[in-house]
């Protein structure tokens, strides 16, 4: 809205008080679904609050099912933990797929062509390296079986509108739902709502820009289609290529999306992905999201009407879903006791208080001489604020490197960092920011997590690193996948 913004006094109310606790995590994405697990299985009486009806933040809701850079080009585990839990629970299901683990590492041109062609995600630089493709409903039982065993009290449905402050002492969450406005007192609280909502009541510093060219400035709105086939469709493209590219080009200027992604899972081989951007002004500002949503969906209805008219295989294919959450990539970012700049991609020395080691893959050749970004703990800490940590994509970060590491692995290790120093500060009547940081680095070894100088005995390499054998592949060339 244009101009000054008239406002009116909010009637005075009382709120009830829904619970007390000790941690209260708000956001049940990947960023939340770490925290609360790793809070709860720490001891302490955790409550979670998510809006929608699912946890899993985009990875479920948002139909971004592609877990990336979990190992370096060496074939080596990094991010394992309960991010690493959560995928073997769905491995076990059938819901997940990712390359066999003796050829991570391998540059052996045949099997690269192979999982280039099968999820351009599995490899980088020229070598296969460990990303999981996960089935997102399954997901959502998951994400639910792990809250519920560690004792998380969830509440779903519910908005979390400000955080309760003492000064600068957080002290809670009031929260919105069907059952209307209610507090939930804590000693700690986590912001994963990805986007850092309770950080402007906070009074916590954070920034909002981005350069329009980088990933995380665009809204999303993903589709599956299904009852597509498949081998047709990828038959024309590479027997027709001329044509191909021409089509592309028409679909593009009418303003849908090109190309499009197999979904490589198991029985779903007639579905096929969207993952369209959209340039934005604003991913918090609600007049914004409603025009993308909106927009998203008539973009959608558009690329498939074109792909059904001109695409062979696509002309008994149908929609059958449409991401139940706008897909957003960034917004607010706080502003950290640290902040991670695109100086710490120089660098190759680990941080004293490294919480997490992520390997560098995205970024080209430059990767190649930074293989690995530590995360500090201080990262986490709202400058200034009290009681409070951010474990989602809105930790302390400039553009670059929020652009590069702010992934779904990335914030599930945020969050485990996060819950975990949450739990232990209870435990050791300290306020987060004053907790020994040696106690936190021994609990996150003890929960596999891989850490400067401390590999988890479960995942050292079964065969020293070396790749294995090529295995038959499952699915024929799947043709390249785009974004
Ligand atoms: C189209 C697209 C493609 C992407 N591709 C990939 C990819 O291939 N691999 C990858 O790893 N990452 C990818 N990303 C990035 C990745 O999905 C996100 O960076 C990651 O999910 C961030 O996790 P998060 O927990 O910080 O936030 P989110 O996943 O956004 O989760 C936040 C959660 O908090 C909830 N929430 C928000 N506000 C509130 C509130 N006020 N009260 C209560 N609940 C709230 C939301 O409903 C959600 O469940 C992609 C993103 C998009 C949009």
């Amino acid at each position: 809205m244009a101009g000054k913004i008239k406002t009116i006094p909010e009637p005075n109310k009382t709120v009830n008080v829904a619970r007390e606790c000790d941690v209260v995590v708000v956001g049940g994405g990947p960023g939340g679904i770490g925290a609360a697990i790793a809070a709860a299985r720490n001891g302490a009486d955790t409550v979670l609050i998510e809006r929608y009806g699912h946890l899993g933040g985009m990875s479920t809701g948002g139909l971004v099912t592609i877990i990336p850079c979990l190992s370096d080009f060496s074939g080596t585990m990094q991010i394992a933990g309960i991010n690493q839990e959560w995928i073997e629970r769905l491995t076990a299901r059938e819901a997940e797929i990712h390359p066999p683990e003796d050829i991570w590492g391998s540059d052996d041109s045949k099997l690269t062509s192979y999982w280039n062609d099968r999820s351009f995600f599995t490899v980088r630089e020229e070598r296969i390296v460990y990303a999981s493709i996960i089935d997102a409903e399954i997901s959502k039982c998951v994400l639910n079986e792990m809250v519920n065993e560690a004792g998380v009290k969830t509440y779903l449905h519910s908005w979390g509108a400000m955080p309760l402050m003492n000064g600068n002492k957080a002290a809670g969450v009031i929260f919105e739902s069907k059952s209307g406005r209610q507090a939930v007192l804590s000693k700690v609280v986590i912001d994963s709502t990805g986007d850092g909502d309770l950080l402007p009541a906070a009074g916590a510093k954070f920034d909002t820009d981005i350069d329009p060219d980088i990933r995380i400035a665009n809204l999303s709105m993903c589709y599956w289609i299904d009852n597509v086939d498949y081998m047709k469709a990828d038959d024309f493209r590479k027997t027709n290529p001329e044509r191909w590219g021409e089509l592309m080009r028409e679909i593009m200027q009418k303003g849908g999306h090109p190309g499009f992604m197999r979904s490589n899972l198991k029985n779903q081989e007639r579905i096929v992905w969207i993952h369209p951007r959209y340039a934005c002004s604003s991913q918090t500002d609600v007049e914004e999201l409603t025009r993308v949503e909106m927009l998203g969906r008539e973009i959608m209805l558009l690329t498939h009407e074109f792909f059904k008219k001109n695409i062979p295989g696509f002309e008994n294919s149908f929609i059958v879903l449409s991401s139940p959450q706008l897909g957003t990539r960034g917004a607010r970012r706080v502003h950290g006791d640290y902040m991670m700049t695109s100086e710490d991609l120089l660098s190759n020395d680990p941080f004293e208080d490294t919480i997490a080691v992520f390997p560098d893959l995205d970024r080209g050749k430059a990767s190649l001489k930074h293989p690995l970004t530590y995360i500090p703990y201080r990262s986490l800490l709202p400058k200034g604020i009290e009681n409070m940590l951010v474990a989602c994509r809105a930790f302390s970060s400039d553009q670059e490197v929020n652009n590069y590491f702010n992934l779904i692995p990335h914030c599930v290790a945020f969050g485990e960092a996060a819950g975990t120093a949450a739990a232990l500060s209870v435990r050791q009547g300290v306020s987060v920011r004053q907790l020994d940081f040696n106690s936190l680095r021994g609990q996150l070894i003890t929960q596999n997590v891989p850490l400067p100088g401390a590999y988890p005995e479960k995942y050292k390499r079964k065969q020293n690193g070396k790749a294995g054998v090529y295995q038959a592949p499952l699915f024929v060339s799947q043709g390249k996948a785009s974004m």
